[in-house]
């Protein structure tokens, strides 16, 4: 357990949030390991929106590095049952690959993006700003059909000047170009990750604008809370590191890395060795092998 001291520990750098092609990120799995290798990350966590596929890939690319992969998932997740209720983001790591139930979840949830991706682009049709059909076909393909690709999209075309507008104007909830999605509630979303032998996250605290959210959602089992992201700067991140201490949540940190950033935000080899821990209490996941870093 203890084959790293201290100090090795704390020089270990852990991104924990990464996007690839697999949902909204412009790296396929296999670049982004190249560049994490580069960076010289001790690991990282490929944690696309609701989808495992970039996993399978980053995994093949590992094997080449001497970088370490934890298995991710970034859930959209509701914080009610209206169809407006704000969105919550939770991390899963650790889970089972193959594990039915979160596949299956997974699938249905893929297949009402796509079909909320159609209906998008036919409201801002409507409402003058068409866009090339076409592209939902690759959103389908990579199982990922957002609002942040809507708004990219939006700005290619010329019809805002940049995504921020695209939200404001036309897709944040109660725009015009807004459509609703079918939405997990946090409570699920635990269950479906414990269930699948793996620990859960609230991602990006900072952005919901609500400091009492973490303590709110807690009850439901989570494990950790994301202190380290591009949305908290260093001067805020005290308090959500004070915040997972008081909820008793590890504390994980990543870049949330879409286009650039990856290995800006991270956690070290001491915070790891706290989640791990975490995780091999987990009744589903002791029968597992633990991960392969030892820390
Ligand atoms: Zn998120
Ligand atoms: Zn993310």
């Amino acid at each position: 357990m203890l084959r790293y001291n201290k100090e090795d520990l704390r020089q270990m750098r852990f991104d924990m949030h990464v996007h690839t092609t697999a949902s909204d990120g412009v790296f396929s799995p296999t670049e982004i390991v190249r560049q994490a290798q580069a960076l010289r990350l001790t690991g990282l966590a490929i944690t696309d929106h609701d989808t495992l596929d970039g996993l399978a890939e980053a995994q093949a690319a590992v094997k080449e590095s001497s970088v370490s992969l934890v298995y991710g998932v970034e859930l959209n997740c509701s914080l009610g049952p209206e169809e407006d209720a704000p969105e919550v983001h939770v991390l899963g790591y650790f889970f089972d690959l193959e594990n039915a139930a979160l596949n299956a979840k997974l699938r249905q949830l893929q297949e009402h993006r796509r079909l909320r991706g159609q209906k998008m682009l036919a409201v801002l049709a409507e409402l003058g700003m068409p866009l090339d059909a076409a592209i939902l076909n690759d959103y389908a393909e990579s199982g990922s059909v957002g609002r942040g690709m809507i708004a990219r999209k939006l700005v290619e075309a010329g019809y805002v000047q940049d995504k921020k507008e695209a939200f404001a104007k036309w897709l944040d909830v109660g725009k015009p170009g807004y459509v609703p999605r079918l939405h997990l509630t946090v409570a699920e979303a635990v269950q479906l990750l414990h269930g699948a032998g793996g620990l859960a996250v609230l991602a990006h605290p900072a952005q919901y604008h609500n400091d009492a959210l973490p303590a709110q959602l807690a009850p439901f089992g989570l494990d950790g809370l994301e202190c380290r992201h591009p949305d908290q700067p260093p001067e805020l991140q005290p308090r959500y590191l004070q915040m997972a201490a008081q909820l008793g949540l590890a504390v994980t940190g990543g870049s949330d890395c879409h286009t650039e950033g990856l290995g800006a935000y991270t956690m070290n080899g001491e915070e790891m060795r706290e989640l791990v821990q975490r995780w091999l209490r987990l009744p589903q996941a002791r029968e597992r092998k633990r991960p392969l870093w030892g820390v």
